[in-house]
């Protein structure tokens, strides 16, 4: 997964322009970057390890340019591993996004006496494409038919210097084509264009662009025919500051009281999604990450709502075996996004059932939402941290809306959720417990009913923001295994949401404490239970949200007082496009 970016237009300085795209699009990976551009005799490359640069600048001027921000699949996070890589000639140069699943087959058949400079699957590129014009094919014949050999989803930009063209493909990887006024651009994220383009177009599957200086032409793969170019509106360039907020993390936490009131007053917007629910007998939710969690939360409040079966299945799950009733069945992916590979694919295989499929979406120009039948946006604005926090909040809302229309209750009161976040966001006493248990090298999460996808997001906040080891388990489970890991210290913070769950909770508290783990309770615990106590109201039945609200706190606490920078977490990408 990665961000791809290239120009072909009048002579600029092509090593800042390239950048600043880059940066726009970093969320897609940010282990490692590099430009390439026409230096007169061959194609310069610029690569390195670590995130794009602010201050780059150019003497000279270019009019060809390719850059590329790199989340690793295959060799490891170096400078020469770094895109773009060029071929021997030095004259043609690639980047790419995705996975070539035959790459070592292609090296053997056709690349055997090439000196790969790079461990990547993506070097064989500008090899295969040398290798086609060897034999006498045009540059751009060279990339179709070199595409035509990989397995997997990709999208390749490649430029050839000695023509100043450049040519670019994608199977199932996004891809926008930007008209400027100076020339031409290419991008994985419409946002990379939004500036600096008068209109864009989508670069469908299968497609090959062929731009000059002057011209865009878009042929059809297959037939090699040429197809009409449909340009459509830049989106407007995105607020994407973070104000005086240190981390955009924290920044998003707080979003989070403007998102929620706004939400509020959005409930009609569900409602396509409520009458689909009603005429389908199964719903099959699904995610990855913490919008899978936001999945299984919010089929807790639906399935108090409608008698229709209800699976949620992690989307890298769903397969031809998943449980499915054809066309009965309703496919609801949550995503941030738009753009997950194993989203994408768990709604290809909604679509080989026959079901009807919807969305609940951040980003609604995306391929997802571009696929289904029904779109919910959670308008939560751009995310721009590596840690989900907005997102989940919006998208659980938008399933207790859903099930709130589905129960015909008023759902007007949920606007109350901004004033108590306030007051959460504003508690001194998170940020010292975390400073308390941030030295610890592991730590249990317990959360029961609602409160258990609470602590399985809350796990996965502290292993991403800080890389300590949490691990959620039902509050119930704790005694048939987890309580052997609880020592001297060890953190556990019991979650509880309701008075139901309290119960439970308290048990549990008493557990761990009697064996000298440190407990950290959420929600009306007693006095004297546990060692600590974040007090949140648990009266509604979307107290489950206030407690989110405080672990993403404590989550962002624990992760600055062990020096981890929480928007971009090591290993990490924000929107994974790859399998
Ligand atoms: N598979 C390629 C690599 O590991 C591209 C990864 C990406 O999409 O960033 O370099």
């Amino acid at each position: 997964m990665c961000g791809v970016f290239g120009y072909v237009g009048q002579p600029t300085q092509v090593i800042p322009l390239v950048a600043d795209a880059l940066r726009i699009m970093e969320y897609r990976g940010y282990d490692s970057w590099g430009i390439g551009w026409d230096a007169g005799s061959e194609v310069a490359l610029l690569k390195r390890t670590g995130r794009v640069p602010t201050s780059l600048a150019q003497d000279n001027l270019a009019t060809i340019a390719i850059g590329h921000t790199r989340w690793a699949t295959h060799g490891g996070v170096t400078d020469a591993n770094a895109h773009p890589h060029s071929d021997k000639s030095g004259q043609i140069a690639v980047v790419h996004n995705g996975v070539i699943e035959n790459a070592e087959s292609l090296k053997t058949t056709y690349l055997a006496n090439v000196a790969f400079r790079s461990e990547t699957d993506s070097e064989i590129v500008p090899h295969l494409i040398r290798w086609h014009m060897d034999h006498s094919d045009t540059f751009t014949d060279a990339v179709r038919k070199t595409f035509l050999l990989l397995e997997g989803s990709s999208a390749i930009l490649a430029m050839d210097r000695s023509t100043t063209m450049m040519a670019a493909i994608t199977a199932r990887s996004p891809l926008r084509l930007g008209r400027r006024t100076d020339g031409w651009e290419l991008a994985s994220d419409p946002l990379a264009c939004a500036r600096s383009s008068q209109e864009i177009a989508v670069i469908p599957d299968h497609h090959l662009v062929v731009l000059t200086r002057d011209t865009a032409q878009m042929l059809d793969l297959a037939s090699g025919s040429e197809v009409a170019i449909s340009w459509e509106p830049t989106p407007e360039e995105t607020e994407t500051s973070r104000g005086t907020f240190p981390h955009f993390t924290i920044k998003e936490i707080h979003d989070q009281v403007e998102v929620t009131r706004d939400l509020a007053t959005r409930h009609a917007d569900v409602e396509p999604l409520a009458h689909a629910i009603q005429r389908h007998s199964h719903i099959l939710l699904t995610g990855c990450g913490s919008a899978y969690y936001a999945a299984t939360l919010g089929a807790q409040w639906l399935s108090q709502a409608t008698n229709a079966w209800i699976d949620v299945v992690p989307a890298s799950e769903v397969s031809p075996s998943t449980r499915s009733a054809g066309a009965n069945t309703l496919v609801i992916a949550l995503t941030q996004s738009g753009e997950t590979a194993d989203v994408v694919d768990a709604m290809q295989q909604a679509q080989t059932w026959g079901a009807t499929t919807a969305t609940v979406v951040n980003t609604e120009t995306s391929t997802i939402a571009n696929m289904a039948d029904v779109v919910v946006g959670i308008k939560a604005g751009v995310e721009r941290s590596v840690l989900a926090t907005k997102s989940f909040m919006a998208m659980a809302m938008r399933l207790h809306q859903t099930a709130r229309v589905l129960a015909g209750e008023p759902i007007a009161e949920t606007t109350d959720l901004s004033s108590t976040l306030e007051s959460i966001l504003n508690d001194a006493d998170i940020a010292r417990i975390a400073k308390k248990i941030a030295d610890n090298s592991s730590m249990l999460v317990l959360g029961n009913g609602f409160g258990r996808p609470i602590a399985q997001e809350t796990a996965l906040k502290v292993k991403e923001g800080s890389y300590l080891h949490a691990e959620a388990f039902s509050t119930g489970e704790l005694k048939h295994g987890p309580l052997a890991l609880v020592d001297e210290g060890v953190p556990c913070i019991v979650i509880a949401t309701s008075r139901d769950e309290l119960k439970r909770g308290v048990i549990a508290a008493a557990e761990v404490r009697s064996r000298g783990g440190y407990v950290i309770g959420v929600g009306d615990f007693p006095e004297g239970v546990c060692s600590e106590t974040i007090r949140i109201d648990s009266s509604s039945d979307y107290a489950c949200l206030l407690h989110l609200v405080a672990m993403q706190k404590l989550a962002y606490h624990i992760a600055i007082a062990r020096g981890v920078d929480p928007d971009f977490p090591r290993n990490l990408a924000k929107s994974v496009t790859v399998r």
